[in-house]
């Protein structure tokens, strides 16, 4: 990790957490002003098309069953986890992690239910503040911070991460449109 990725990370993390921890976080393209902007963004429409209707009744049944799972063998089994979670939560950690299907930070970490308030996106990617763009990750950070008051914020990557690659394969100075 380059010293510029600590900075442009650390500069997003509010004063009250108690500390923080970065992995793997890549080198960001930094604009012509120094600081971080996507280039990756297309900025445009996507179209996805109709789904059939047998596989939208199998998409929806693996979720029921799923939920149903869920239901009976985690949740009615773990009344001292679920329980206290009715009246509010109080998560000790905010995750920033990568929306890879592959990595799930409660399962890859071991996280129960109410211990950590996570934001997923392509390639945990924490923007620099800014009062106008990037407003969900802000007010995410704002959240966890000031009204959940978690301790410890965690930004955590992974192998073989798409996002990360794609960040790399800029060339400085490619054109913003791509
Ligand atoms: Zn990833």
């Amino acid at each position: 990790m380059s010293t510029a990725a600590a900075n442009w990370c650390y500069a997003t993390v509010a004063p009250r957490a108690k500390s923080v921890v970065v992995a793997s976080l890549g080198t960001p393209a930094p604009s012509s002003s120094g600081s971080f902007r996507p280039r990756l963004i297309r900025n445009a429409p996507v179209q996805a098309a109709p789904v059939a209707p047998a596989l939208m009744d199998a998409a929806v049944e693996r979720l029921k069953t799923g939920f149903e799972k869920f239901k009976t063998e985690v949740y009615d089994k773990k009344p001292d986890v679920f329980e206290p979670l009715k009246a509010g939560q109080a998560p000790k950690y905010m995750v920033f992690a990568c929306a890879d299907s592959r990595v799930c930070p409660s399962v890859t970490l071991g996280l129960e239910p109410g211990e950590a308030f996570t934001v997923r996106n392509i390639a945990n990617m924490v923007p620099s503040y800014c009062k106008n763009k990037y407003a969900g990750v802000g007010s995410a950070i704002e959240y966890a911070v000031c009204a959940l008051k978690v301790e410890v914020i965690v930004v955590i990557g992974h192998s073989r991460c798409g996002g990360i690659k794609a960040l790399l394969s800029l060339k400085d100075g490619a054109d913003d449109s791509l």
